[in-house]
């Protein structure tokens, strides 16, 4: 019994010793850069109706200080303290004592961009970014439904990545008439911050196939500001007109067509448009630049808008909200808000009508040839193979 004993007694002290080395050492924990050891550290929401001074009120900031940051940031251009949006994420370093005093305090105005508040010597404030880290993503699939919209349902492509892909692929494929069993292949950015996805960052290439026909879409920075999208070739996917005045829509609910059953008045007659429907509300964009010769009322087409392109080409948009319409005699850029989705005129839901003049002759715009943008110059032509070379490797092993 006493051996049993004075054995434990050697356990005991050896544990003893153990814990005595493994004392913890002192960790320094930094948020925002900053080390927090020394402070109460609390990471927070803005509540809805809060305000700034609210926040440094609580935290012990003098009214007179805060009045000093209002005009500090107003005359910096930093951030306008009106825009503080309930919900961001704001955090806390404050003293340890039974003050509990604000000393540096941070607002995040989105996932990347901070405003840091330092009182610790004289008031610091600066405007930050956290580090973004871009990962290489790869995703493809087979279409199983002619909705765009729906694939987002039916697939792991977020809805983001389908917005960026209709607007690569707007002047080559109709999104509103995919085909089941089409497929694709997008090599894509993604970005982090802290780890955590805040979404997608550039579409780098992508290969839709459509019908039996493969279309390749490479990304190529032209210059510092500016970057496009070309194929195999080099020839841009642009087109001088865009292939629907939405950027996003539900169903071509009627067609160019020679004779219709108008549905308001049931008499036979050509419908000389193509039919958008979409709900109300929804932004009509110009299909190109151009200049408006037209933003008017008629009872057949309610509120609408017309814009002559060039000497060749005039297209028209029907049914329009009367708010938010492009004024008589301004230009607009292909792709710009020129109206909303109504019904107003002879329409039976809200649609837009699409109209489309080739010298002066109504015609189906899907039935044109129309013009191409610029290829790449021939001064890039070689740094453009190559690029497009790893693209399509790449491509081709997902
Ligand atoms: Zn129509």
């Amino acid at each position: 019994m006493l051996i049993v004993f004075f054995l434990f007694r050697i356990i005991n002290s050896k544990q003893k010793t153990i814990q005595v080395k493994e004392e913890p050492e002192i960790v320094i924990k930094k948020e925002y850069g900053i080390v927090v050891n020394n402070y109460d550290f609390q990471k927070l929401k803005i509540q809805s109706g809060e305000t700034f001074s609210d926040i440094f009120d609580r935290y012990r900031i003098s009214p007179i200080m805060v009045d000093k940051i209002q005009r500090y940031i107003v005359n910096n251009d930093i951030f306008d303290f009106r825009n503080i949006r309930a919900g961001n994420n704001y955090a806390v370093f404050s003293t340890k004592d039974s003050l509990s005093r604000g000393e540096i305090f941070i607002y995040e105005i989105n996932y990347v961009d901070y405003i840091l508040f330092d009182f610790r010597d004289s008031l610091n404030i600066s405007l930050m970014q956290k580090e973004v880290e871009t990962k290489n993503k790869y995703c493809s699939g087979v279409v199983e439904t002619s909705l765009w919209a729906s694939i987002v349902d039916s697939s792991n492509l977020s809805p983001a990545l389908l917005m960026k892909m209709s607007e690569i692929y707007a002047w080559t494929i109709d999104f509103f008439r995919l085909e089941k069993g089409d497929k694709y292949k997008i090599f894509f950015e993604e970005k982090f911050v802290e780890g955590e996805s805040i979404g997608v960052g550039k579409v780098m290439a992508a290969l839709y196939q459509h019908k039996g026909n493969q279309f390749y879409a490479f990304n190529f920075q032209i210059n510092e500001n500016y970057d496009d999208y070309f194929d195999q070739n080099g020839k841009s996917l642009r087109r001088a007109f865009l292939r629907a005045p939405l950027s996003y829509s539900y169903r071509i609910s009627s067609k160019f067509q020679k004779r219709r059953l108008h549905p308001v008045t049931g008499k036979i007659k050509p419908h000389l448009g193509t039919d958008y429907a979409a709900p109300q509300g929804t932004p009509i964009i110009a299909t190109a630049n151009g200049k408006v010769i037209k933003s008017s009322y008629t009872k057949n087409n309610g509120y609408y808008v017309k814009i002559r392109h060039n000497s060749t080409y005039t297209t028209q948009y029907l049914h329009m909200l009367k708010r938010g319409r492009a004024s008589e005699g301004s230009y607009v850029k292909q792709g710009d808000v020129i109206g909303y989705v109504g019904q107003t005129g002879l329409a039976t839901g809200p649609h837009v009508c699409y109209r489309f003049w080739k010298n002066g002759r109504q015609v189906d715009p899907y039935k044109q040839k129309l013009p191409e943008a610029e290829p790449i110059s021939k001064d890039y032509i070689d740094d453009f193979k190559i690029i497009a070379d790893s693209l399509y490797n790449i491509l081709d092993k997902i």
